[in-house]
């Protein structure tokens, strides 16, 4: 890959945003690394693609605040330009059986994973539109998504309202030459697993084993290159044989 294409990864100071930017870099795309409050984290990140020989800098803001979120973006994208792809990545979970689930859980989990989808994509997509050129967008769901989980009501409504939004978003910018897919991960061994539950989980396995970030990265990646530029409308799940 060639140009100095750019692509923002949101939620990419640790887990897979941070192997998703990292991956990337090596294919050789310049990378918005985005974080929320771990700035020093982003930094060591982008510190880590520029010794890869790519650009990179730190963009921090909440994907949950609309506001702040288009201001950022939008004087981002005045100062270095639209993006060639946007990797929706940055989420949340906060489980518990339905009953006892308090609104603020369900209102941070619905803002944070589905809101940012408008909240982040909305201020990016006409820039990309006015490119004139391919342009790539891949949003994060969940096995939770597509199937629904226990005890993550509120994760698999967003994860599955994610799906909806990509696949409509596809629709209205397929033939502008910009795709939009989506990822589906299973069990990834990141700070988000919850240690008590993958004893459980890993009967559901079939492979028997979490999935590591990097294994995520390698599809988002994919999808973000030039030859995918075919593939859109799509969820491709990367779980191990779960679903
Ligand atoms: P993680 O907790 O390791 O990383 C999440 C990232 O998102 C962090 O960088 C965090 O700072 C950022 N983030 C969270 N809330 C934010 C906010 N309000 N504003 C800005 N940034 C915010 O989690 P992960 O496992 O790397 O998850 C990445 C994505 O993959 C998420 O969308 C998650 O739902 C999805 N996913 C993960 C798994 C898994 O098993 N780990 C499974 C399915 C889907």
């Amino acid at each position: 890959m060639t140009g100095n294409l750019t692509v923002l990864v949101t939620g990419a100071s640790r887990g897979i945003g941070r192997a998703v930017a990292l991956r990337i870099a090596r294919d050789g795309f310049d990378v918005v690394v985005h974080c929320r409050s771990r700035i020093e984290e982003a930094q060591a990140v982008a510190a880590e693609i520029q010794a890869l020989g790519r650009k990179a800098r730190v963009l921090a803001f909440d994907v949950a605040d609309r506001d702040t979120a288009r201001a950022t973006l939008e004087a981002d994208i005045e100062a270095h330009g639209a993006y060639y792809g946007v990797v929706c990545n940055a989420g949340i979970a906060r489980d518990g059986a339905f009953p006892a689930m308090t609104a603020e859980d369900w209102d941070a989990v619905v803002h944070t994973n589905l809101d940012s989808f408008y909240n982040v994509l909305h201020p990016v997509v006409m820039p990309m539109v006015r490119r004139r050129k391919p342009g790539r967008i891949v949003t994060l769901s969940s096995v939770s998504g597509l199937v629904g989980n226990r005890g993550q009501t509120n994760y698999s409504a967003a994860k599955a309202g994610i799906i909806g939004a990509t696949k409509a978003l596809a629709l209205e910018l397929a033939s502008r030459a910009i795709t939009v897919n989506c990822v589906a991960p299973g069990l990834i061994e990141t700070d988000m697993i919850n240690e008590e539950i993958v004893d459980h989980a890993l009967k559901l396995i079939p492979a028997g084993r979490l999935g590591q970030p990097e294994e995520v990265a390698a599809t988002v990646a994919f999808l973000l290159s030039e030859p995918a530029g075919y593939i859109t409308r799509q969820v491709i799940s990367v779980n191990g044989g779960m679903v």
